[in-house]
């Protein structure tokens, strides 16, 4: 696998972006989709990004900021092009991933363990939670487990002489943001191959825990069988934290 470069996910970062508009933005449901019109125009504004208050008045109608988000989404999922669309409404390919769909679209807030075999669905159920959240305007992250162990390992190092220090994404969501949610998939390949990295990752899952953010990941293997992987206390928070759904 190609190692990514870093500032690939800076990319990846959603900044917190806020929807408050949405919900008070009177003309949302007032224009519903006619017959000639584009299903996926904005009803508000006719796809115009732009809301006529009257007077020469206008505002940014709230689909703006949502194809902002959901740009900064696609640009999230460019590795994992296959997904770009995940949705927790899709026809399920069997019938584990119908359940676990039904149960993450009852909380679509909630920490989940998923895993199952390879090709069950678990990393679009993943993805479909993710797009879900950051859609909505939610602070999320989402990071392969091989990625994420080397943004710690780079947030761990002394920077270079004459240069700032590498700030992790993730450790900023997780110390900084009220509301977050991380999604990592294949956590297995996030191995805890040291003492150090085994803290590290104690510490990422601890700090969600303690914080009550979110956590989400994907595994070939079940949670019980990665306590030899990522290290017993790392393993005990994730017991604590996720809800697990074999698929
Ligand atoms: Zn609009």
């Amino acid at each position: 696998m190609v190692q990514k470069e870093f500032s690939k996910v800076d990319e990846q970062t959603l900044d917190g972006i806020l929807w408050e508009a949405r919900s008070s933005n009177p003309n949302q449901d007032k224009f519903p989709a006619g017959p000639g019109r584009d299903r996926n125009e904005c009803p508000a504004c006719h796809g115009t990004t732009w809301l006529n208050l009257g007077d020469n008045v206008v505002k940014r109608c709230i689909c703006h900021e949502k194809k902002i988000v959901a740009s900064r989404v696609a640009v999230v999922l460019r590795d994992w092009p296959e997904y770009t669309t995940a949705h927790l409404d899709a026809k399920p390919i069997n019938v584990g991933q119908h359940n676990a769909m039904v149960r993450i679209r009852e909380n679509p807030q909630g920490s989940y363990f998923l895993c199952g075999a390879f090709s069950r669905g678990k990393t679009y159920l993943l993805v479909a939670q993710f797009r879900r959240l950051a859609l909505e305007g939610r602070k999320c992250i989402l990071r392969s487990g091989r990625d994420l162990m080397e943004e710690l390992r780079k947030a761990e190092m002394m920077p270079e002489q004459g240069s700032a220090p590498f700030e992790s994404p993730v450790l900023q969501m997780i110390s900084d943001e009220t509301v977050g949610h991380l999604f990592i998939d294949d956590v297995e390949k996030a191995p805890a191959r040291t003492q150090f990295r085994a803290e590290m990752l104690f510490d990422l899952f601890d700090t969600i825990k303690r914080r009550q953010l979110g956590l989400s990941l994907t595994s070939n293997l079940t949670l019980a069988e990665t306590a030899a992987l990522l290290g017993e206390a790392a393993h005990a928070r994730l017991y604590a934290l996720c809800e697990e759904i074999i698929i």
